[in-house]
C-alpha cells in the first residue's frame, strides 16, 4: 500500500459521539451486547486511518483508540473505588502488548524527551519477554520512572484499562503470575470490543493482525524511524517486538473476522 498525502477524516458523527460518551453497551460477563452501529463506524473510521498510511492518521487513529477507551471507562465507572493513585506502580512490572499506532505514536512523543529515549534501548534489551511469566519483578516497562510512567499523558490503551481493587493483590500478582487481581469486570468486555474491531480494520488493510510489546517496539521505532512508513507499506519492522502474547487468540480472530465480513 502507498501512503497518500492525506488529512486523516473527521470522526463521523457517531465515532465523535463514541469519543465523547463511549459506547452504548450492555455489558455482561459472558455476552455483552455493543451497537452494531457504532462499531461499523469505528471499523470504517480505523480503516480510513490505516489505509491513509501516514504519521498524522496514525496519529489519529491511536488518539481514537485510547479516546474510545477513557470515554467507555467514563461511562462504565465501577461503583467500588479502584485502589489505583500516582505512585503505585506494581501493574508495571508486566509485558504490555499494544497496536503498532500506539507504539509509533509513543515514538513521537519519546523522541522529544532525549533522556528517556536514550535509556531506552538498554532498558528494552534488558527485558526478557516470557509468555508463560508476564508479571514480573525482573521486568519493569521501559517507561518507569522512578515509581511513576514517564509517558502517562500517551500511556498506551492496555495501560488505561488496567486498573484494580486491591493493591496487595497488584503486589502478590509480581511475584505469582497466578495470583488474581480484582479487576474491574467492564474493562473486559469493553477492551475485547475494541480490540475485535482495530484487528478487522487491519487485516481488512492488509496490515499485520497482532499487537507488539509496548518498549521493545518503540526501540525498534526510535533506532529506524522508517519502520513506520514500511510498516504501513505492508513490511512488518516491528516483527522482533511480536510476542506469543501479542497475537490475537482465537476468539478475538473470530469476532474481528465477524467484524471484517460487515465492512
Ligand atoms: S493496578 Fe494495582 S499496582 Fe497498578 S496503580 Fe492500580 S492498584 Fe496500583
Ligand atoms: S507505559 Fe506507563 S503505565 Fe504502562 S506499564 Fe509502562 S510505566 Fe506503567
Amino acid at each position: 500500500m502507498t501512503a497518500i498525502d492525506f488529512a486523516p477524516p473527521a470522526p463521523d458523527p457517531i465515532v465523535a459521539r463514541l469519543l465523547r460518551d463511549g459506547p452504548d453497551a450492555e455489558l455482561h460477563p459472558d455476552a455483552s451486547r455493543f451497537s452494531e452501529a457504532e462499531g461499523l463506524a469505528l471499523l470504517r473510521h480505523y480503516f480510513a486511518l490505516l489505509r491513509a498510511g501516514t504519521p498524522q492518521a496514525s496519529d489519529a487513529l491511536a488518539a481514537t483508540i485510547t479516546g474510545v477507551g477513557e470515554a467507555a471507562m467514563a461511562k462504565y465507572r465501577h461503583p467500588q473505588a479502584f485502589a489505583c493513585k500516582k505512585g503505585c506502580s506494581w501493574c508495571c512490572f508486566q509485558l504490555v502488548t499494544v497496536s503498532a499506532p500506539e507504539i509509533f505514536a509513543i515514538a513521537r512523543q519519546v523522541r522529544a524527551m532525549p533522556a528517556l529515549a536514550a535509556a531506552l534501548p538498554e532498558k528494552a534489551a534488558r527485558r526478557q519477554i516470557d509468555p508463560a511469566r508476564f508479571a514480573d519483578l525482573r521486568n519493569p516497562c521501559v517507561f518507569l520512572d522512578r515509581g511513576a510512567c514517564g509517558i502517562h499523558a500517551v500511556r498506551p490503551l492496555t495501560c488505561r484499562y488496567y486498573a484494580s481493587f486491591d493493591v496487595g493483590a497488584c503486589l502478590r500478582r509480581v511475584n505469582d503470575p497466578d495470583a488474581n487481581v480484582p479487576y474491574p469486570g467492564a474493562h473486559v468486555p469493553l477492551r475485547a470490543w475494541q480490540a475485535a474491531i482495530l484487528f478487522a480494520a487491519l487485516g481488512a488493510a492488509g496490515l499485520p493482525v497482532q499487537d507488539y510489546e509496548l518498549g521493545e517496539g518503540v526501540a525498534l521505532v526510535l533506532a529506524d524511524p522508517g519502520i513506520e512508513a514500511r510498516w504501513y507499506a505492508g513490511d512488518d519492522g516491528l516483527a522482533a517486538a511480536a510476542s506469543q502474547r501479542s497475537r490475537p487468540g482465537a476468539a478475538t480472530l473470530a469476532a474481528a473476522a465477524a467484524w471484517s465480513a460487515r465492512l
